[in-house]
């Protein structure tokens, strides 16, 4: 693991062995065949077949092939050594395995130490590697057929065995997991040199399309998981293992991870959802540290009165309250002499229209107040500070003067958003100050970034240091940093054809840096690293996060415009959603809408007495799914917690914090409408599926191991449907809490999104209650679980076996 980057004064900590006697090391004889030379069959490298036998002791698994040491050996020169050797020498250089072993570091010299495996050298060999392969003046495509199956056979092996977490559980997954004996340690080292190959050849330019945001090795080291989880909240660290590839987890694995106390807050949390918990009633306003509080700091806003010509105003509560009944925004402007803050307004119709900074935190760093509309003034006094050294051109030089200031104040929530504290008209001005909240930030000259986590280091740290703490930082995973990050010049006037530029800047401990600015340092960063035969993801990962709320999205998001296809924003604003998440559930559909341009008024004036924020964001949401009328056929197969009201069981509850999504199980593009259908509501769609009823007294599918078994008789199938390579489709339910109706006239559906044909293969299912037979050729189905089918030539014995043909592939179902 030597080639892989580490923050500073952290040694490589993975310690490798390689233990194989000599006569067994690699023979150079070529990569793809050498298990075959070693007498090794395809079952055997699988570990045994999984779609026959459950067992885990099967005859042709590892013990036919020797002690878990030597399997173990095996492995190790095969995929490390042997897959070394052999990408090397396609470029014309030519290693040994000695040239990746070193003495251990042990006192004195004791010959029967194994050697231990450096990786010190192949950062300068992948340069001669790329420059020979170019000088040479290699077929780039042939080079691609050469190398990519040898990446796909080493894929195949670390994807099969290296899978920590839920994978291993999850149930709608295609093959069991089998038992490895390999040591984490040196799978490990597989995976980084996997990774690192195939990026060097990626960016030698070897290569056919890849999408270079997604890690193409599904392998994970268990060893990096584990000590990630010991750091951060484990749903952020699920987050990092499918984002991030060994490089990220590496780097980050050797980085500050969370203190103690912030730990506690995460310890309820999942691998699918961070339920981080905070006591509101404990929430404190925090005061500024040094240099900014002072004793004698008041924790009270004295106004000093308004920038214009209004007059009247008694403070600033009611300065800013006035201001939102013009349908106006409010800005601060602190003066620090004379300690005074002054209102003034921004009008989104008219003339009035003052720069001014629109402030983006977190508000569990404290600067948030539940109470009233106020904040400490040492709070006012960094505010400003920070405002006042926010740089962009033609800005005019700051007066030395503390009672002068250049004009230039700031929207902070905190205090721009009256707290209602059930004042109804409080209540209405607040309304008011979300509804507008999407110009807020559109409007701003500048949006800032406040985060303590960020804060901490300067922006003249490493480079990865500085990717990590923003990857990891809480500002990033706010839903609110959603709409803030996105908004800035979505809906001002094109410039040169093209969308404002954003300006968005990130505080660090020294200075603010543009957003725009720290993309390129590190692009610059990468290059550089490719310069000298460093290959990493992280950076792009990295640059993808923030890439998503800026360009990738508005991307997208320019390209829609009329209300009728919106639905084709549900999907890239569910993706980015899920790893974030919010304090109050009822905000999800204000942001959303707000980001995806839907008139939030409606949302917001939806009756909200008496109801939970949970009842709330729920009514909200389904009024959403109203709106947006036009769905993805597909999105019946979504694995998200589902909304509990008839009509909309299909239809996820919320987008948020969810880790592990799979909104559509394909490519299926068919979309289709939210209607009411024989007088019913749901969502009409066209799938095959089966239709059963279990005879009585026999269990159900919530008595039956969460699944059935269906025998599948291809004569009976009258449609003339696939072939199908198995005679039995094994229904699996995730578990759940479904109660399903324990009567025997009670018809139960499968719908399937496809049918899958060859055995072992699996495809999305949902299963739920349905009509017996269709009215005006429409089934109507109530949709109570999300399942996998899985193609089998045996059935198990633990479910019930029934025999049912196969609804052809046009079936209609309103899913409800
Ligand atoms: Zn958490
Ligand atoms: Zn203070």
């Amino acid at each position: 693991m030597e080639h892989l980057p580490l923050p500073d004064r952290v040694e490589p900590f993975i310690i490798v062995p390689y233990e194989a006697p000599k006569k067994d090391w690699y023979d150079g004889q070529g990569f793809l065949d050498y298990p075959q030379r070693c007498g090794w069959t395809e079952e055997q490298l699988r570990g045994g077949d999984d779609t026959t036998k459950e067992d885990y002791l099967d005859a042709n698994g590892f013990k036919k092939r020797g002690s878990d040491d030597e399997v173990e050996q095996f492995f190790q020169t095969w995929l490390f050594f042997g897959l070394l050797i052999e990408f090397l020498k396609i470029g014309g250089v030519h290693v040994q395995t000695e040239d990746f072993l070193v003495d251990a570091n042990t006192e004195g010299d004791n010959p029967d130490m194994p050697k231990m495996v450096n990786t010190s050298k192949l950062p300068q060999l992948l340069l001669e590697w790329r420059d020979e392969i170019t000088n040479r003046g290699a077929n780039t495509e042939r080079t691609w057929k050469i190398l990519t199956p040898m990446f796909d056979r080493s894929k195949s092996i670390l994807d099969r065995y290296c899978m920590p977490g839920h994978e291993k559980e999850w149930p709608l997954k295609q093959e069991k997991p089998r038992p490895w004996p390999v040591r984490d340690e040196i799978s490990t080292t597989m995976i980084a040199l996997t990774f690192s190959l195939r990026r060097a050849a990626i960016e030698s330019g070897y290569i056919d399309n890849v999408d270079p945001l997604t890690p193409t090795l599904h392998g994970r080291s268990e060893l990096l998981w584990k000590r990630l989880q010991q750091k951060w909240c484990i749903a952020d660290v699920t987050t990092a293992l499918k984002e991030l590839a060994i490089d990220g987890h590496y780097y980050l694995a050797a980085s500050p991870g969370l203190s103690n106390k912030e730990l506690d807050h995460h310890s309820k949390c999942t691998e699918e959802h961070c339920l981080y918990e905070y006591d509101l009633k404990m929430y404190v306003t925090r005061h500024a540290g040094s240099p900014w509080h002072h004793s004698g700091c008041k924790s009270t806003i004295q106004y000093g009165g308004q920038l214009g010509p209004e007059r009247g105003q008694t403070d600033w509560v009611d300065a800013i309250g006035k201001i939102i009944d013009k349908d106006a925004i409010p800005i601060a402007l602190w003066v620090k002499g004379s300690r005074e803050l002054w209102s003034v307004e921004y009008h989104l119709t008219g003339n009035r229209k003052p720069n001014y900074v629109a402030i983006s935190h977190v508000w569990a760093d404290g600067h948030g107040n539940p109470n009233a509309n106020s904040i400490p003034e040492c709070q006012l006094d960094r505010i400003t500070h920070y405002v006042e050294n926010v740089h962009w051109e033609g800005r005019k030089p700051i007066p030395g003067n503390p009672n002068l200031s250049d004009g230039i104040g700031f929207w902070l929530d905190t205090i721009c958003v009256p707290v209602d504290k059930g004042d109804p008209i409080k209540k209405v001005q607040k309304k008011k100050a979300i509804a507008n909240m999407r110009h807020v930030y559109s409007r701003a000259k500048a949006v800032l970034v406040l985060d303590n986590w960020l804060e901490q280091i300067s922006s003249t740290h490493p480079i990865l240091d500085i990717v990590s703490r923003l990857y990891q930082s809480n500002w990033i995973k706010r839903l609110w940093t959603h709409q803030e990050g996105f908004l800035p010049g979505l809906d001002a006037p094109l410039e040169e054809g093209l969308l404002r530029t954003t300006r968005v800047y990130i505080q660090f401990s020294d200075k603010s840096v543009e957003l725009d600015e720290l993309r390129e340092q590190f692009e610059t960063y990468q290059q550089q690293q490719i310069n000298v035969g460093i290959h990493l993801q992280f950076p792009v990962a990295a640059n993808a996060r923030l890439l998503v709320m800026y360009s990738r999205l508005k991307f997208i998001m320019s390209g829609v415009k009329d209300m009728k296809d919106k639905w084709k924003l549900y999907a890239p604003v569910a993706d980015a959603m899920s790893e974030r998440k919010t304090s109050r559930l009822v905000d999800e559909i204000i942001c959303l809408a707000t980001i995806i341009g839907i008139d939030v008024k409606p949302f917001l004036e939806l009756p909200d007495k008496d109801k939970s924020d949970e009842e709330l964001a729920q009514d909200r949401m389904a009024l959403f799914l109203d709106t947006v009328h036009t769905f993805a056929m597909q999105l019946v197969f979504n694995n998200y917690q589902r909304l509990e009201r008839i009509g909309y069981r299909w239809a996820p509850r919320s987008l948020l914090n969810f880790r592990l999504p799979q909104l559509y199980p394909g490519r299926d593009q068919r979309t289709t409408n939210f209607q009411v259908v024989n007088g019913k509501k749901g969502l009409l769609v066209q799938y095959p599926g089966f239709l059963m009823q279990f005879d009585s007294g026999r269990p159900t599918f919530g008595t039956s191991e969460r699944g059935c078994v269906i025998k599948y008789n291809q004569k009976s199938d009258k449609s003339q449907g696939p072939r199908v390579d198995g005679n039995y489709f094994i229904i699996e339910l995730p578990p759940n809490n479904v109660r399903w109706t324990e009567s025997s006239s009670q018809v139960y559906a499968v719908v399937l999104y496809e049918v899958p044909t060859k055995r072992g293969q699996s495809c999305a299912a949902i299963v739920g209650l349905s009509t017996s037979s269709p009215a005006n050729g429409i089934y109507t189905f109530e949709h109570c679980s999300i399942a996998t089918a899985r193609v089998v030539s045996t059935a198990p014995t633990w479910v019930d076996v029934v025999e049912v043909p196969l609804l052809a592939s046009n079936t209609k179902w309103l899913v409800y």
